[in-house]
């Protein structure tokens, strides 16, 4: 199994809040770097090329993207959303990673890859930048996948606290790109009546304040038959870790070994399914004095029985 990062994605660096800055990934990296991971592989991938971006992102968007900011000036997108003079280079290396992470998995060169990377990915829109994410690199890499490596079917499963909307827009009309949203329910998107033109959309909102033990349910019930019946060739995790309990974002109440869980579980999946291809991304998780532990249960769980230490 590999872990693939960049240097460059410490240059995301919006606002003074402790829980969007670059400790989100140095808290992460520490963790991984504890010695029972000793088998980890750490990678870095160049920054993903303009026209690869164009898989997922319209030309105009793009160039927007990456129009220089001034060092020591921010550019809001929306209120939420905003970059500063290192985001483009941030998200262009964020995108390279899970790229690279999806190419060496193709390639039958590592089975699994974790790709720890910032800004985040799954609410970017083909033409719109939302929820602090730019370029969405799990959508980019499926696509790619599909369009350049040889898979015909792809799955994204998204455990993230927020609504996978961006990756749901760019797989709505496709009938072999399936996406699994598991989120917190909300007034505004991922509601299960959003299925995809091909019911290839499955949005399973949770309610506030849900347990590991309902997220396991839905995973056993939902989840893992869903992506049984589709026969992905590969998939891909948005993994957000602010499902848990201690999240200032979130309002549910997973623990630090639900992640072990659903690691375990989707690595059972992958390995049933699709010969072990399996590329997880880190998108949200807030709490830095849980999120390396978080991260360090799903990495466990996702190594497998066989390779995991
Ligand atoms: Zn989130």
């Amino acid at each position: 199994m590999h872990i693939f990062t960049h240097p460059a994605c410490l240059k995301h660096t919006p606002g003074p809040d402790p829980a969007f800055a670059p400790q989100r990934l140095t808290s992460v990296m520490k963790a991984l770097q504890a010695d029972r991971f000793s088998a980890l592989s750490w990678r870095e991938a160049p920054p993903l090329a303009t026209e690869d971006i164009y898989l997922a992102h319209t030309p105009d968007y793009v160039a927007d993207v990456l129009r220089p900011i001034e060092a020591g000036t921010e550019r809001a997108f929306n209120r939420e959303t905003v970059a500063v003079s290192g985001t483009a280079e941030a998200a262009l290396h964020a995108a390279g990673a899970v790229m690279g992470a999806t190419a060496g998995v193709m390639a039958g060169e590592f089975g699994q890859a974790f790709c720890v990377v910032s800004p985040g990915g799954h609410h970017a829109e083909a033409d719109l930048a939302l929820g602090y994410c730019f370029f969405n690199h799990v959508a980019l890499a499926a696509i790619s996948a599909q369009k350049k490596m040889g898979a015909a079917r792809v799955a994204v499963v998204d455990f993230d606290v927020h609504h996978g909307n961006g990756t749901q827009s760019l797989f709505w009309n496709y009938e072999d790109r399936l996406l699994i949203s598991l989120h917190e329910e909300n007034p505004l998107s991922g509601f299960a009546q959003e299925t995809g033109a091909w019911e290839n959309i499955v949005n399973i909102p949770l309610p506030r304040g849900s347990s590991g033990a309902f997220v396991r349910q839905a995973f056993r019930e939902k989840v893992v038959p869903k992506l049984k019946s589709f026969r992905p060739d590969i998939f891909f995790v948005s993994a957000g870790f602010d499902m848990h309990r201690d999240d200032p974002l979130g309002s549910l109440a997973l623990e630090t070994e639900d992640y072990l869980w659903m690691g375990e579980s989707l690595r059972e999946s992958a390995d049933a399914l699709c010969g072990g291809r399996l590329v997880a991304v880190l998108e949200g998780g807030y709490n830095l004095d849980i999120l390396g532990a978080s991260v360090a249960a799903f990495v466990t769980g996702m190594m497998g029985k066989q390779d995991g230490c």
